[in-house]
């Protein structure tokens, strides 16, 4: 996204996902991980899909993975986000799957399992969104 389009829209906070903004202002990733069993999951939910536990706490990663796969969506244009976004599925190195955009790289040169870095891009409201770009 070049520095002159308009900003992407804040993030919809709810009570489960505030931890996951509120990470993403300091420009660090995290995740939900199960207070009882530890299994990580993405997007945030009240209950772990594995053991049942409402127990949870936040888990920072490493902001590395690999690009599972990928798509430049044409219609709806979704408002703040520039046309030509590469909306895609990554593979955190923690073993979880996340969906953002991939950034810095034009879209026939992305290849599956590419590695991938993390970066913050500020929003609307003054939050910032986590975003990806091939690894340094
Ligand atoms: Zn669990």
């Amino acid at each position: 996204m070049s520095a002159e389009a308009s900003l992407r829209p804040a993030p919809w906070v709810t009570r489960d996902s505030q931890f996951f903004w509120d990470a993403a202002r300091r420009e660090e990733l995290v995740a939900q991980a199960c207070g009882s069993c530890g299994a990580l999951r993405t997007p945030p939910r009240p209950m772990c899909p594995h053991c049942n536990s409402l127990e949870r706490r936040e888990q920072v990663l490493s902001g590395r993975g690999t690009v599972h796969t990928w798509v430049m969506p044409r219609y709806p244009v979704i408002p703040g986000v520039a046309e030509g976004t590469i909306v895609a599925v990554i593979e955190l190195d923690e073993g979880v799957r996340m969906v953002s955009a991939i950034c810095d790289i034009d879209y026939d040169d992305i290849t599956r399992d590419m590695p991938v870095e993390v970066f913050f891009e500020p929003t609307e409201g003054d939050f910032k969104i986590p975003l990806f770009r091939p690894a340094a």
